[in-house]
């Protein structure tokens, strides 16, 4: 029996059907007592609360390719998933719902708003793992993890206590983002920074030696002036070197504040001597840290003007600038008012406008994680891919400074640490205690922060195979091979990763770190939800198919650069894929249900025909550039080889040229076939799988099956340059056709001149070919062209070939045509050529369109030559 497919491929049902199996058939899970080398990726966890956009389908794809590459070749592979509890998005989820129902956080209470947000992660949670599987990632699921499931947390509390025991953690007031509408600190990357036209106000200062005499402080926010502490001016800024040891008065408080030289004050703003707030400003905390200056805070939590603002205790911040101003203004002290526009800190989940404030927190004592974690990326332990990231890495590792690791939410690991209210005394434990150490009181509290859900996100390497425990899965899978992110979390998680792993583990976490680009849009503009140039990934896979975007993905994707999605990139990739699906129709018509898989070895022994050597020998020079390709992670190298191979080769020449012996080639066709869908499987999993199973195979799924590897025998060049002879006649005598005109029901002959007897050999047994690709009569071998009227000639790899055209073509009406023809393109190309010359053109209009217009010139005059060789052969 015959094997038959649908006429057209129905991805969304295939691909349902065939992941729902492969989870069944346990194919993606790892065995930590296997043998084979592994090969561990730890997915990036996604929030618990969000859904696919298309940087996880990037991602993922990225380390989908790879991994199932890797299972193909019999790694013991790991690529372990599973979400982050997200505090602070996650709460302010509930907090939504809550809102809903006209109530707060507060209302419920701490115990009763933990207990809501696990429900909602039961009941709307982890939508995205489903998502991810509907793309077809080949993960672990058996070894899914959430950083808040139990066996993190320990992992969390006990680096917690060890870093607290060694010193690398303490509690201290330090200067914070702080969100007054979240009521919590913010990490850096938690604050978003926006552009802003504000205010530069220049502020008389009276000096307090000098009754008369002023001096202008410039500042954006006025309203902070009442925390200020000191004046300062640069060291080097020769205009006010006359008030060292000076002070000035603090209009509208009246407290004396110390002129002090620091190399940080920009002598080029305002005027060069400007006011200093350690309260309220993070240069300014430095600045006091270095000159032993007090820290007065005059805004609080709310963003309200504390007791220290004096009269203006109880304001907002903004109440008090419009106060301040007016009252400084009363006394002549604004000297002037510019507009400025610099950047404001938002908070990323409610906008509202961040506060530095002074506050006690929780840190982590970075200098001597961080130590370690630069050498191990300098000698190379870990390396980036591509290796320029390593220069970002460094950067920021060098200017590292002391984590903020608290934050002020409910949801989230709780800081290990009690206060006891009868002695002071406070602890921290890997265990909850009921009473202090120091006096045995009961009254005890535990501390009311949380830490930042980075601090369990940079444990995910280890935390997640079972550690502290000495555990099988941690010994099998750690250190771990790859990871794959996006370059705007180098310092927040991955820095974070390799600074714990060496700390916890003594080894790096991974020795890759491939970094994926951005995804853009058409226009390469970034997608935000605001400009409505959101593509989803999902609906997209529904629209062309997961596979085709899959592969549209890796083609476009090289290492670290931003990647465009458009319409067209997927049609293209969805035209692939139909490529792939009728190639099968085409073969299997051939097929039968008894047909067997050669091996290779069988085939050898077989005399082959020109095209199947032809064949064997190319799909072994894909299969060795596919491989080279993916093992430097260059998956858009190997896509194209793939691609390639695939279209322009094993179709567009293969499948044509044996039809005329189908039976004959059926053995290597099935063997090529069979093996191109293997090389193909990591990036097109389903329709591979889809084809596999209807194809005689060996062994359960495609999945599982060997990823093919070179084999230099199958390299055969004598077989490759007759192919490719062949296939440029073909070309050639196309070529003629086409430029002519010849209509395509006649025939042509064509003669070929050499004295080359093995290649007058070779011509004789491919003549046929060249009969039925290139509408050829006749094919006749002479030592010279004998030219004549009407002889289209071509030189086809170094061979001098023609078509007599006489009788084939109506001379009078083909010239009248090409004259026309040339007219016309001539005319184009000339236009185009005045719009390029012209200066104004070439600097305004926006780069694309000047290149598009060069593309669509060089176009035109391919075109104008090609007919005026034409003409030229028409005598
Ligand atoms: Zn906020
Ligand atoms: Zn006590």
């Amino acid at each position: 029996m015959k094997v038959e497919i649908s006429k057209t491929y129905n991805p969304k049902e295939a691909e349902g059907r065939w992941y729902q199996w492969w989870e069944s058939q346990g194919y993606f899970r790892a065995d930590e007592k296997s043998q084979h080398p592994a090969f561990v990726i730890v997915m990036p966890p996604p929030n618990v609360t969000g859904s696919l956009h298309m940087g996880h389908m990037l991602n993922d794809t990225v380390q989908d390719v790879i991994v199932r590459r890797k299972r193909m070749l019999g790694f013991n592979t790991l690529w372990l998933p599973g979400m982050d509890h997200a505090g602070i998005a996650t709460q302010n989820v509930v907090e939504r719902e809550l809102q809903k129902e006209g109530r707060t956080r507060h209302d419920l209470g701490r115990e009763k708003f933990v207990e809501r947000v696990w429900q909602w992660k039961e009941q709307y949670g982890g939508i995205i793992l489903k998502q991810i599987r509907r793309i077809g990632a080949s993960c672990d699921w058996s070894r899914e993890r959430f950083t808040f499931d139990q066996g993190l947390s320990r992992a969390v509390r006990e680096v917690f206590v060890r870093l607290y025991e060694e010193g690398l953690i303490y509690r201290g007031k330090r200067l914070i983002n702080w969100c007054p509408r979240c009521h919590t600190a913010l990490s850096d990357l938690e604050v978003i920074h926006e552009h802003a036209d504000s205010k530069l106000y220049y502020i008389r200062y009276g000096l307090k030696a000098r009754p008369d005499a002023f001096i202008e402080v410039a500042t954006t926010r006025p309203e902070t002036m009442l925390g200020d502490t000191a004046v300062a001016v640069n060291p080097k800024d020769e205009r006010y070197k006359k008030y060292k040891g000076e002070s000035a008065i603090l209009p509208l408080l009246g407290r004396e504040l110390p002129f002090i030289e620091d190399a940080a004050v920009d002598p080029a703003f305002g005027t060069g001597v400007v006011k200093v707030t350690p309260a309220h400003d993070p240069a300014d905390f430095e600045m006091a840290q270095r000159h032993d200056l007090s820290q007065i805070s005059v805004i609080d939590e709310d963003a309200r003007i504390t007791a220290n603002g004096g009269p203006y205790q109880g304001l907002d911040r903004s109440e008090a600038r419009t106060r301040i101003l007016a009252d400084l203004e009363a006394q002549g002290l604004v000297a002037k008012i510019e507009s400025l526009a610099h950047n404001v800190g938002h908070c990323q989940r409610c906008n509202a406008i961040v506060e530095p404030l002074l506050s006690t927190q929780w840190f982590v004592r970075i200098q001597p994680l961080a130590e370690p974690a630069i050498a191990a990326v300098e000698l190379g332990r870990t390396q980036f891919v591509p290796p320029n990231w390593a220069k970002t890495y460094f950067e920021w590792m060098h200017n590292i400074r002391d984590w903020c690791i608290s934050r002020q939410l409910w949801w989230g690991h709780r800081i290990p640490a009690w206060y006891c209210d009868d002695c002071g005394q406070m602890t921290v434990s890997r265990t909850d205690p009921d009473r202090c150490p120091q006096c045995s009181s009961g009254k005890i509290r535990q501390d009311e922060d949380v830490l930042d859900t980075w601090f369990s996100s940079g444990l995910w390497p280890f935390s997640t195979l079972g550690w502290p425990d000495q555990t099988a899965d941690l010994k099998a899978f750690y250190p771990g091979t790859l990871l794959v992110t996006a370059y705007d979390i180098i310092f927040f998680w991955v820095a974070r990763m390799i600074m714990f792993g060496l700390k916890f583990m003594n080894d790096v976490p991974f020795k890759d770190v491939y970094i994926t680009g951005m995804i853009r849009d058409a226009e390469r503009q970034k997608m935000s939800k605001s400009k409505g140039n959101v593509v989803d990934p999902l609906e997209i896979c529904d629209q062309y198919g997961t596979d085709a975007v899959r592969f549209a993905l890796a083609r476009v994707g090289a290492p670290g650069t931003d990647i465009s999605v458009s319409d067209e990139l997927l049609d293209s990739y969805r035209a692939f894929a139909t490529k792939i699906w009728n190639a099968a129709r085409f073969i299997f018509r051939y097929v039968d249900e008894s047909d067997r898989l050669p091996s290779l070895a069988e085939l050898k022994q077989s005399n082959l025909p020109l095209v199947d050597r032809w064949i064997l020998s190319r799909l072994a020079r894909a299969t060795e550039e596919v491989n080279r390709s993916l093992e430097q992670y260059n998956l858009h190298e190997a896509a194209r080889h793939i691609y390639g191979f695939f279209w322009h080769e094993f179709c567009d020449w293969y499948l044509e040229m044996i039809k005329l012996h189908p039976e004959r080639s059926k053995p290597a066709l099935l063997y090529v076939f069979e093996s191109a869908l293997r090389l193909l499987h990591p990036f097109m999993p389903f329709i591979t799988e889809e084809l596999w199973q209807n194809l005689p195979h060996k062994g359960e799924s495609i999945v599982i099956a060997p990823y093919p590897e070179f084999d230099p025998e199958m390299v055969d060049e004598c077989a490759e340059s007759q192919a490719e002879l062949i296939q440029e006649i073909v070309k050639k005598v196309r070529n003629i056709r086409a430029e002519m005109n010849v209509e395509a029901k006649l025939t042509v002959p064509v003669r070929i001149a050499t004295a080359d007897t093995e290649l007058t050999e070779l011509l004789s047994s491919a003549r046929e070919y060249i009969f039925k690709l290139a509408q050829v009569s006749q094919l006749e071998v002479v030592t010279e062209l004998s030219g004549g009227k009407l002889a289209a000639r071509a030189v086809a790899a170094g061979l001098a070939l023609e078509v007599p055209l006489s009788g084939l073509i109506d001379v009078e009406t083909e010239r009248a045509r090409l004259k026309k023809e040339l007219e016309k393109v001539q005319n184009q190309a000339d236009s185009l050529e005045r719009k390029l010359s012209n200066a104004s053109f070439v600097d305004k209009a926006p780069k694309e369109v000047v290149e598009e217009n060069r593309r669509r010139l060089a176009d035109y005059q391919d075109q104008a030559a090609k007919l005026a060789e034409g003409l030229k052969r028409l005598g």
